[in-house]
């Protein structure tokens, strides 16, 4: 009998075909002579649901489909660093020197060059015992990244042989003996996507994922292993938060996944990311990047893949023990191909027609986010971070994709149309957004940046909530009806939007600000409130203090390079002579 299936139906991404007794789900397949490639999402009897990951346009009933007996998995070796893959792993760069703009359908490159050599340095000698997890050895994969050669999930055994020299990634670096067997050891494996790689426990996270965006650090901080969701309307600027947090955000191993919002939004990502240079090396940013594109021009179904070809590579880098941070953008794209594959498969809608299952999808999503204790007998930790863009139809944030991401997330970055308008960036609204990482990483700030960083995080939060409460009254009534203490708090809360949270990616100094730097600046307005609160209190005019030269200096301070961040200590004592001068004059 014919081993092949024979197509049934076609609808759009979704094909029927029947005769596919034997195969499993997820398993993937080659549709049609075209060989266009789709993955099995559903199994009735011989008939086989296939979610095609490229264009069925011409492809019709009678067409064969030809099982490839595995599911959908990604190579893992080196090569992986600087690529630039669609959803389902074909390299686009490549793709694109071969072929231009358009993906021509059913073309197969491999993922990661099986020509090239690489130089493969062995951390192991004969005889010693390794087990799943344990490094064999490593190739200098770019400038920035060690590519360590792990045994696999799953083997273990006494080192037999141990290479030393070039090799490409399929040729045997090590030979490993277990019970009288033999396994060879490639650089080159491979993973199932939906099936999240192992570890050995997963940890609290406990250290704080610098980003050097003030807003996030100061006020609503991710830790190391956390997730986070970035929802908003177009154009509030998910994908500038997105990308500042690649280049800034102290991860070693960044994976970028892109679901293309506007038509050219993704071509413009592509231009993009090789133009960025990795601040703290000075080398290109691809030099530890991993970008996947879904270019608008893609059909919806590989964005659906792309999101676990993403993390399962994440995950990768995370067992070699190196913090990885991955970028959604956005989360929303995914979820809409979910619907379109939902609707076509005949199942009953859910809310704003969602599949029923879209927040299990989701949750189990970010759930592969987290710092955990490797597989490996060496004692190695790894964390993979997780932040999903969510562009929710006119930035509604009751849009079930929103609701199921913030019921799994501990991070919320809730970006307000109203503050982009405003031109206050980043448009992270300091009144709705949420970290409920701030227990977790106490210890670590407070023994590593400074004992009243907490302190000062809520004491600055109360006088923006204070603000938002004074609103309402300079609304009704005036400014000028309001206490002097209230004035006050107006002006510190003034200083802390425009002077603190207000940071501009474009600015060559803004863009990032060390820790230090924004313990620092926090401090000095803080220290700004109190003690221009004890000289009003003394009986100074809040019209003078509202009219003091030092707070231009305030705003300056987040101008000051970090090799001067020293000087904005000094600003304290301006403070007080300042006020001194006002106390006198009265
Ligand atoms: P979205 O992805 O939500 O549609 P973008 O990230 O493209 O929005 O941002 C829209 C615009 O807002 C940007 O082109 C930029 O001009 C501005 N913008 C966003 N964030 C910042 C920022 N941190 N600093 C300066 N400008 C910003």
């Amino acid at each position: 009998m014919d081993k092949n299936g024979r197509i049934v139906k076609v609808a759009g991404p979704l094909v029927i075909a029947e005769n596919m007794l034997g195969a499993k789900m997820f398993d993937v397949v080659s549709v049609s002579e075209k060989k266009l490639m789709g993955e099995i999402i559903e199994l009735n009897g011989d008939k086989a649901y296939i979610q095609v990951y490229e264009e069925t346009e011409g492809i019709g009933v009678g067409e064969p489909v030809f099982p490839m007996g595995e599911p959908l998995s990604v190579d893992l070796g080196p090569g992986l660093i600087e690529s630039i893959y669609d959803g389902t792993q074909r390299p686009l760069d490549k793709i694109y020197e071969m072929v231009g703009d358009f993906i021509t359908r059913g073309i197969q490159v491999n993922s990661i060059s099986k020509e090239k050599k690489w130089k493969f340095i062995p951390l192991v000698k004969k005889n010693d015992i390794v087990n799943e997890g344990d490094k064999l050895g490593y190739v200098q994969e770019t400038t920035l990244i060690k590519h360590y050669i792990m045994v696999p999930p799953y083997k273990k055994g006494r080192v037999k042989e141990i290479k030393d020299g070039d090799f490409t990634i399929e040729e045997t670096v090590a030979v490993l003996t277990n019970e009288n067997k033999d396994e060879e050891i490639k650089m080159l494996q491979r993973w199932a996507v939906r099936k999240p790689r192992p570890y050995f426990e997963k940890l609290s996270p406990e250290m704080p994922l610098f980003t050097g965006q003030r807003v996030i650090d100061m006020f609503f901080p991710i830790a190391k292993g956390g997730t986070a969701c970035v929802p908003g309307p177009f154009g509030s600027g998910k994908t500038v938060i997105q990308h500042q947090l690649a280049k800034w955000a102290d991860a070693e191993v960044i994976v970028y996944i892109g679901c293309g919002e506007r038509g050219n939004e993704m071509t413009d990502v592509l231009l993009e990311f090789p133009e960025l240079v990795d601040p703290k090396s000075g080398e290109p940013l691809m030099k530890r990047t991993v970008l996947i594109a879904n270019t608008s021009n893609m059909p919806v179904a590989a964005r659906e893949a792309s999101v676990y070809t993403g993390i399962t590579i994440a995950e990768y880098f995370r067992d070699m023990g190196y913090s990885v941070a991955l970028m959604a953008d956005s989360t929303s794209r995914w979820a809409e191909a979910m619907r379109e594959i939902s609707g076509r498969l005949e199942e009953m809608p859910g809310e704003e027609g969602y599949p029923a299952y879209l927040g299990a999808k989701i949750a189990s999503f970010y759930e592969r986010a987290g710092r955990v204790k490797c597989l490996s007998t060496e004692d190695r930790e790894g964390a993979l971070s997780v932040i999903g863009a969510v562009s929710p139809p006119g930035g509604d944030l009751s849009d079930p994709v929103v609701q199921s991401t913030l019921r799994v997330v501990k991070v919320f970055w809730s970006l307000e149309a109203q503050l982009a308008y405003k031109r206050h960036f980043p448009a992270i609204s300091w009144l709705n957004s949420y970290s409920l990482y701030n227990e977790n990483i106490k210890d670590f700030i407070i023994k590593n940046v400074a004992e009243d960083y907490f302190d000062l995080q809520g004491s600055s939060m109360r006088l923006l909530e204070e603000e938002s409460e004074l609103d309402e009254i300079v609304r009704l009534v005036g400014v000028d009806a309001l206490s002097g203490t209230d004035r006050l708090i107006l002006l510190t809360a003034r200083m802390i939007r425009e002077d603190f949270l207000h940071q501009n990616a474009f600015h060559e100094i803004d863009t990032y600000s060390s820790v230090e730097k924004q313990y620092k600046m926090i401090s000095v307005i803080n220290y700004f409130y109190i003690k221009a609160k004890e000289t009003l209190q003394k009986g100074v005019d809040i019209v003078a203090i509202e009219a003091m030269n030092v707070k231009d200096k305030i705003a300056r301070m987040k101008y000051i390079p970090q090799e001067k961040i020293a000087s904005i200590d000094e600003i304290k004592k301006e403070i007080d002579n300042e006020l001194e001068l006002l106390f006198k004059n009265i």
